[in-house]
Parts: structure tokens; sequence; C-alpha cells
């Protein structure tokens, strides 16, 4: 008969204030196996930890069931206790009877006691039937991936690199840079996003310990913290990158054009491109769906060859290359090629997208002059589509009023009820540029209400409002087109207590900030969970606010929600702290928690082999016929095929379905008499 010892957290007030403690002591007191029941203002302090060594050291238990908080948190701690006090410390077993219990139904003294009671039979009833486990080592592949070649992305793979880790930088654009690349200045300072960027991005390319590998997306990850096997899919640039220069005399020469996606569709890229004058590689990729195929001929074929000088025709691209990067035999490959990488650890920097106008009818978006902040910041920009200059799109006049109107699809419950947190920012900012170089423009900017949190931005706030920026509390109703091109902005002023409105040229939306396309895609093949708002989530908001549910893979930047760049930074240099610890340490310890087959069970059916998703299983002959194998060292105790055997022939050590069994039973039908 085991002893078991039953230890009631209060947390203070937190589960105390819900929860009788004592009468959910004196209930477990008299449940089968226990040998003594304690509760204790916080269990996981010093003298509540010193409580459960005590009593396995005078051999009062030999199981130890902690009624407190999340074993997300203080699993570790008890386990710890328990082995210090001279047990096996799998030899524990914990009811959440805080989270799940005292915080959920506060107001329910009555029921949150009759529940805690429930939670901890249960705990009790599989404390019973634990088995000492031992912990698993894997060795761990010192390399990293990161995915994600923004400014979060970056530093996340050098500072890995500068460890002297291996990185992998995966990034799905031609080039890194991200969206910070696309900034004209940036808040708080005002300094040139390129000139504080350009540098990062060049000693990102030229790392000797990061491997670039841009045009490229991940195609699947498997494998876990040490051993992640990730495929990669370079896309196809038809164009040899080891001989292209980035002279981009091919640029110049291709007549395709295509609406330019660098300067958000503000003006017109060519087929075969580079995607920014500052491109980290700088190299040409051919758009192969836009290409018009010059000299009558398609990628993969050859030139016709002149009748009369019987020359090769060649295309002007092609022509023009001094390299022969441009080569059009190259074969059509629209799948490109898969790339296979080992790595220890993976960081998730995958950043933002901007939200489009077009849903917002009620602001007239098929106004050209209704722009979004992303597009003015390219207007700004010395290299965007009018190189600098402040000009109307819709006949490249200079405005003379604009409006600038705050949370476009954010705090809005109809798109998403989030705070985009950079906007409030960027709009005194691009408002400030605009003064700054055009005084006599008016700016006016209709703000629900100013966020201006961070370190000097209060400052900057007012610094806007004394060169003459127009700030206007109110939500805006409507933005209608008149004559000439102009735009009516119709508002409430909400410290007039009146409705106002507003004539102006160009009129800026401050669009909500959104997950960058096909995270959830990219969150499946990680098996990382994603939030509501469906950005990555973190394990605990604050206390692991860059790991995530899968041990061994970090978030940085805006992939994990909306920021600024020092935050961004900020995160991704913790992120690359997080992932170098088990790549530092070489080895790490996994959960015990492993699966064992019994052979003589197994009906060699295969059921289990597909499913798991580490790969860990196959058949092997056992008595000249197939039974199933489990690879431990691939295994990551998930249970998936223990569920699945219709042999019962799978046991998962730590969640065996005896120990299952008795926890149901526990909490359904009790034990002892104690439902
Ligand atoms: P990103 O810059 O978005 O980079 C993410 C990278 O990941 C991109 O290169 C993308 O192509 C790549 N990627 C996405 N998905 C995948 C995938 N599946 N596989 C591989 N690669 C992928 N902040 C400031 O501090 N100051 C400012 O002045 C300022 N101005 C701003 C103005 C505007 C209009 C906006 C919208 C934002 C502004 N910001 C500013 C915020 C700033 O842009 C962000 O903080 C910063 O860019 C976040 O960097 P990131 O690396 O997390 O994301
Ligand atoms: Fe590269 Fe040739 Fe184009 Fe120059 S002309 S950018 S070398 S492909
Ligand atoms: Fe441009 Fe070359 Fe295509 Fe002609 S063949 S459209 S020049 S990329």
């Amino acid at each position: 008969m085991p002893r078991i010892g039953v230890y009631i957290c209060h947390c203070g007030e937190n589960i105390a204030g819900a929860v009788n403690i004592e009468e959910v002591r004196k209930y477990s007191e008299a449940l089968p196996g226990v040998a003594v029941a304690r509760d204790y203002l916080f269990m996981c302090s010093d003298p509540g930890q010193e409580l459960i060594k005590q009593d396995i050291k005078d051999g009062l238990v030999d199981r130890v069931v902690v009624a407190a908080c999340t074993p997300r948190t203080h699993e570790p701690i008890f386990r710890k206790a328990t082995e210090d006090g001279g047990l096996n410390k799998y030899l524990l077993e914990m009811a959440n009877i805080r989270d799940q219990d005292s915080w959920p139904h506060w107001h329910d003294k009555e029921g949150a006691t009759a529940k805690a009671k429930k939670l901890v039979a249960s705990a009790v009833a599989k404390a019973a039937l634990l088995e000492p486990l031992e912990d698993r080592f894997v060795d761990v592949t010192r390399a990293s991936l990161v995915i994600g070649g923004g400014v979060a992305g970056m530093f996340a793979a050098l500072d890995l690199a500068n460890m002297g880790y291996k990185v992998y930088l995966v990034e799905k654009s031609p080039s890194i840079g991200g969206n910070m690349a696309k900034l004209d200045k940036t808040f708080p300072t005002n300094d040139c996003s390129a000139c504080i960027l350009t540098p990062v991005m060049v000693q990102v390319g030229t790392h000797p310990n990061i491997e670039l590998m841009t045009y490229s997306e991940v195609e699947s990850v498997e494998g876990s913290i040490g051993n992640f096997k990730v495929k990669v899919r370079k896309k196809q640039t038809y164009v040899d990158w080891d001989k292209c220069t980035g002279c981009g005399d091919c640029v110049e020469a291709c007549p395709a054009k295509v609406p330019n996606e660098f300067n958000e569709g503000m003006d017109k890229r060519k087929a075969i491109y580079i995607q920014f004058p500052q491109a980290v590689p700088k190299r040409a990729v051919l758009d192969i769906e836009h290409c018009i195929n010059c000299a009558k001929r398609t990628i993969g074929t050859e030139p016709r060859i002149h009748s009369k000088t019987g020359e090769p025709i060649l295309a002007p691209c092609e022509k023009v290359c001094k390299t022969g990067a441009c080569d059009r035999t190259v074969a059509y490959n629209p799948e490109g090629e898969v790339v296979e990488l080992d790595v220890g650890t993976i960081i998730v920097a995958t950043g933002y997208k901007v939200m489009d106008k077009t849903p917002f009818k009620e602001y007239s978006p098929q106004s050209p002059n209704v722009i979004t902040a992303m597009q003015l910041e390219r207007i700004l920009s010395a290299t965007g589509p009018t190189e600098g200059e402040l000009k109307r799109p819709s006949d490249g006049e200079k405005p003379k009023t604009i409006a600038f109107i705050s949370c476009v699809g954010s705090r809005d419950k109809r798109y998403h009820t989030y705070c985009s947190k950079v906007c409030c920012m960027y709009m005194l900012k691009e408002a400030r540029l605009i003064k700054e170089k055009y005084p006599n423009i008016n700016v006016y900017i209709f703000f629900i209400d100013v966020r201006s949190p961070g370190k000097d931005f209060e400052e900057y706030y007012d610094y806007c409002r004394n060169l003459g920026v127009k700030i206007i509390r109110g939500r805006v109703g409507a933005v209608d087109e008149l004559e000439g091109d102009r735009l009516r902005v119709r508002a409430y002023d909400v410290d007039l207590g009146l409705p106002v409105e507003l004539e102006a040229d160009m009129v800026v939306l401050a669009t909500a900030i959104e997950p960058a396309p096909g995270l959830e895609e990219l969150g499946r093949k990680l098996g990382i969970t994603l939030g509501a708002e469906g950005f990555m989530k973190e394990l605990h908001t604050k206390l692991y606010p860059v790991e995530t549910s899968v041990r061994g893979i970090y978030i940085a930047g805006c992939a994990q929600g909306p920021k600024d760049i020092p935050e961004s930074v900020s995160q991704a240099r913790a992120a690359s702290s997080a992932a170098a610890v088990p790549l530092t340490l070489g080895k790490v310890v996994v959960e015990p928690l492993i699966s064992e087959v019994d052979r003589e069970k197994c009906s060699g059916c295969g059921i289990c082999v597909p499913l798991c998703p580490y790969s860990a299983l196959s058949m092997v002959e056992y008595k000249e016929k197939p039974r199933a194998k489990i690879e431990e060292a691939l295994c990551a105790g998930c249970g998936v095929c223990a569920a699945a055997c219709p042999s019962g022939a799978i046991t998962l050590h730590g969640f065996t379905s005896a120990q299952i069994h008795a926890q149901i039973e526990a909490l359904t039908v009790g034990i002892g008499g104690g439902a």
C-alpha cells in the first residue's frame, strides 16, 4: 500500500479565497493510501517544500501529491523537493486547484471546494500507481534555424552566430531586411532606417556562421528539441546567383512591368528584378509568372537562330548580362529545390503585414489619394516611387492638407480588437517628417487617444504638437470623394463635443498590423499554438515570453504580436539567448515519458507507424512477424501511438492506461466513497 502525502497550498488568497482549505485537507486525509495531508500558506516557499522533504525523510510518505497552482511553472520545484527528500522525482503528481478551480469558480466557494476535492482525489488515485522513472538525455545538434529575416530575425541570427553556432536564416523574399527596410526614418530618434539597417544586413550576409537562405520557405519540421529535421524549399530564381553580380543591367533591359510590392504597389518593377537597392544578397530574381517571354522563347528552351547572322536570338535580359547569370535555357522548375537541415533549436521571426485599405468602404479606399501609412513611408523614402518628394498619387501635385486616421482595423470589433501598438507613434513620425520638410502643409491627425508610453515617446509627441501638427480626438465616420481629387473627412471631435468636417488632398490610414501571411500553416508545421488574434503564442506572458508550447522553438519580433523596432530587437536577443542554452549544454534532458511496445501483444497492424509525428516508430521482424519498434531517441512521449494501438500493446510511461482510468474514475465515481 503506498503512503501518499497530500500538500495543499493556500497560494496566499489565490486559492484560499475561493476554496475551504481545511475541508479539502480533512477530506484528503481520509482518502485511501493517504498517510498525511497538510496545508501551508505558500507551498512553493522554502518552509513549504521543507514539509514535503521532512515527511519523506521521516519515512512517512513514499508518493507526493501537491494541490496548488499550475504544473507548467511549479512542477520543477516540487519534483526537486521530492528528489531532495530522497524519492524518485517522478513519484509526484500535481492537482491544479488554482487555474482550474479557485480562479474560474471565484464566486462559488462551495462549488470550488467540492471541485478541489475531486481534483485531489484524482491526483491521489494516479499517485498510487506511479512508478519511478529515469530522465533521458539527448545530444543537441549545435546549429539553429531562424525563420524570417526582418530586424528581429537578423539580430537573433547574429547573436547565435557570434556565439559560434551555425545558423540557417530562412527568408521568403529575395532579400533580408523585412518591413524595416521599407521605412524612411524611425521614431523615436528619427534616424534613417536604411542607414542603421544596411550595416546589420551586410553583417548577416557576410557572417561565416550564417547560411543565408533567401527566397526560401520551411516545408516541414520533424523531431524535437536538440534534433529537429527541417526541410526548406528554395524557390527557383531562374538566375544563377553564383554568377550574378547584382549590376541590374537585366532589370534595365526588361520590358515587362509588374506592380512593385516593395513600393506597396505605387509604381512598377520589372519581371526580372532586384528587390530594393540595398538588398542582401543583391541578386536578380526572375518572376516567371510575369515574364513575357521576349524573343518568343519560354524558359528552359534553346534560342532560335537568326536566319541571316546565324547568331542565337537572345531575350533582352540575357543579352545584356555580362556574366551569363541570366540564361533562359535553365529548366522550368516551379517546385524549386528541397534542402534538409539538422538543427537543435528554432527561432520564428516572421513579422507582420499591414492590413489592406480595401475593406474600409467608409473611407473611400478606391481613391488613389487615400493611402496606407506604409505607402506614405515609401513616398517619403528616397528610394520610393517619388524619390522622397511628397506628391499626391492622383496627379503628382504637392498636397496642401493631409489628414491621418488612427486605429483603422485595430481596436475595432469588426476586425481586430487588439491595439497595433506602433501606429500612434509612426503617425506622429510621418506628420513630423512632413512638417519639417514642408512647414506650410496642414497636417491633422484624428486619434481615438494617443498612446505614447515608450522611452522618449511623450517628448516626441510634444515636439510634433509644437511643430503645428493638429491633433483631434475623435473617430472618423467617413471620407468622401470631392471634385478635383479632393477628399472630405467627417469626424466627431470629442473635446469640442461637435461634429467636424475637413477638406484634405490626401488621407493616410493607419491600418492594423496583422500576422504574416501563412503563419497559421507555419504554426501547424512547427506544432506551435497561435493566439486568438493569429500571432504566435508565448508559453507564459510574463515568465516565458520567448518560449513556445514546443520546447526548443522560440519566437521574436512581430511574429508574437505588434511591436516597435527596439522591442523587436530586445525580444530577438532574448530569444537567441534562450535558443543558445541547449546548444551550449550539448545535451538536454527530455521527459522520461516514453512509449514502450509490448511485442507479444503487438498484432503487427502498423497503425501507429504513420501516426507518430516524430517518426519514432517502424516495423521490424520479431518471431518471424512484423512488430512495432520505438526509437527511444526520437520519441517525444506525445502518446499518439498508445492512444491509437487497437491491441493495447503500447504503454506511455507516466500516463499509463491504468493511471488515466484511475484518475477518471476518481473524478466521476470517486474513491473511498468520496465522490
Ligand atoms: P518584419 O520586419 O515584418 O520581418 C519579418 C520577415 O520575415 C520578413 O522579411 C518576411 O518576409 C519574413 N517572413 C514572413 N513569413 C515568413 C516565412 N513563412 N518564412 C520565411 N520568412 C518569412 N517601428 C519603430 O521602432 N520605429 C518606426 O519609425 C516605425 N515605423 C513604422 C511605420 C509603419 C507604417 C509600420 C507599419 C511599422 C513601423 N514600425 C516602426 C514597426 C516596425 O516595422 C517593426 O517593429 C519591425 O519591422 C518588426 O520587425 P520583425 O523582424 O519582427 O518583422
Ligand atoms: Fe545579375 Fe546578370 Fe542581371 Fe547583372 S545582368 S543583375 S549579373 S542577372
Ligand atoms: Fe524580362 Fe527577360 Fe522575361 Fe523579357 S524574357 S520579360 S527581358 S525577364
